[in-house]
């Protein structure tokens, strides 16, 4: 059979055989239900639960009224947990302060405590903030080395158990447990055919998450009290060793690529790990870990979790804009002001309308630069707008339900657009009377 030939076999029996692409379906976690709780709120990370977003703040906890301040600025942006540093005694002081003056705010979000070196000292010595915190995170690898690393870090977990607090038992390479990885480094070498030294760690990471675990259970915490992590800096690490973790445990899983790094790099390292990972079924919660660019807020981290998580479809948090790149068909810049104007309109209006328009998160929103893909993904959102392109008649056909609803022409298209996605809004999510 020639090439020619080969070809046209394939062409043919592309034309004749239909299969249905399968419907995607991200895999389900199959890990404990950990509930982590401050006075009535409960949030519930693994057991079938919403993947969690989580942050930490940057502030000395000591200011209690600042580091309050910038807990408050992430629970609104959408952080669902919130850590601070517990580092010294003037830290763990101000830790009750910060409780109440969230409290007193109005903000019940869980609060974190990330506790290095001598945490074990730090909650023995200051009960409120053992109280105040709904969760401790203890890095393994930093709780003290020889005879005394299993002594604090039990030490730790007894505070934990009598205060009825979750643990995240959090490993990171950048501070693994060096006893261990000794151990291992000599079981390596025993081998017949010794592993790759990224094997090594891998094993040494997720050993140090799971042995850590083994022990918690022995000093008394439950199973859903506990909540593992693996953080490495390397997309590929980090998917090979939450894949391997994933398949030799149920604790819950919390997700996050450490070191991400700024801006755009620190947010495609991210998007890219924890996205193959959550398509598998793997995380029950994240964190991105963002170095924030100068000047630029804090709660970006929580932003770049949510539209992971929506992009995902695995949960909605605002409604979604879909504008086109614009091309040589848009030689001015008001498709892309419009497409600005709307989504800033949208994610500013959101805190207000989450309570008065419940499922608006959903709603999706078309800014479409000219008539070549305009009307068709306008059609397809649930409110959308086909703005004129170079030489293309002044007037934008906007769509609401599929169906071409009014032309908007003037100046002030941006203006009426946005009245309409509200009046949209209000129709279609306002609570009867
Ligand atoms: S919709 Fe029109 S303006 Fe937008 S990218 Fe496509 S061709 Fe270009």
């Amino acid at each position: 059979m020639n090439t020619l030939s080969v070809a046209d076999s394939v062409l043919r029996s592309a034309k004749t055989t239909c299969i249905p692409v399968p419907l995607p379906k991200p895999l389900q976690s199959d890990t404990h239900a950990v509930r982590v709780v401050w006075g009535s709120r409960v949030v519930q990370v693994g057991g079938g639960a919403p993947v969690r977003i989580q942050s930490m703040t940057n502030t000395d906890t000591a200011d209690a009224i600042g580091t309050a301040i910038q807990v408050k600025e992430l629970a609104l942006a959408g952080s669902e947990m919130v850590r601070i540093t517990v580092n010294n005694d003037e830290a763990a002081r101000a830790v009750p302060h910060v409780r109440d003056q969230l409290d007193r705010m109005g903000i019940d979000v869980p609060l974190v405590g990330d506790f290095h070196y001598n945490g074990h000292r730090l909650l023995a010595d200051h009960p409120a903030c053992a109280q105040a915190l709904s969760k401790y995170r203890i890095n393994p690898g930093n709780v003290g080395r020889g005879d005394k690393r299993d002594r604090q870090f039990v030490q730790m977990i007894e505070t934990a158990v009598r205060y009825d607090k979750v643990v995240r038992i959090g490993v990171n390479w950048g501070s693994l447990d060096q006893d261990l990885l000794a151990r291992m480094m000599d079981d390596n070498h025993a081998r017949a055919q010794p592993w790759d030294a990224r094997q090594v760690m891998y094993e040494a990471l997720i050993t140090s998450a799971l042995e850590s675990a083994e022990q918690a259970e022995a000093a008394g915490l439950g199973a859903d009290r506990i909540i593992l992590s693996c953080k490495v800096s390397g997309v590929q690490d980090l998917i090979a060793v939450y894949q391997s973790l994933a398949q030799r445990s149920r604790y819950a899983l919390h997700l996050g690529l450490t070191e991400a790094g700024m801006g755009t790099k620190g947010t495609v390292a991210s998007t890219a790990a924890l996205s193959v990972l959550l398509q598998q079924g793997i995380g029950d919660t994240i964190r991105v870990s963002l170095t924030p660019e100068p000047g630029e807020a804090r709660t970006q981290e929580v932003v770049v979790a949510a539209e992971i998580l929506q992009a995902l479809g695995l949960r909605a948090f605002v409604p979604s804009v879909t504008a086109c790149p614009g091309c040589g068909r848009t030689t001015s810049t008001t498709f892309q002001e419009l497409a600005k104007q709307i989504d800033d309109f949208l994610r500013r209006s959101m805190p207000e309308w989450r309570a008065q328009y419940p499922g608006v998160e959903s709603l999706k929103v078309a800014v479409m630069g000219c008539i070549v893909n305009g009307p068709g993904e306008s059609k397809h959102a649930d409110i959308g707008i086909s703005l004129p392109g170079t030489g293309e008649a002044p007037a934008a056909p906007v769509y609401i339900d599929g169906e071409r609803s009014v032309i908007l022409r003037g100046e002030h298209i941006a203006r009426d657009f946005q009245a309409l996605v509200g009046n949209y809004i209000q129709q279609r999510y306002g609570r009867a009377p």
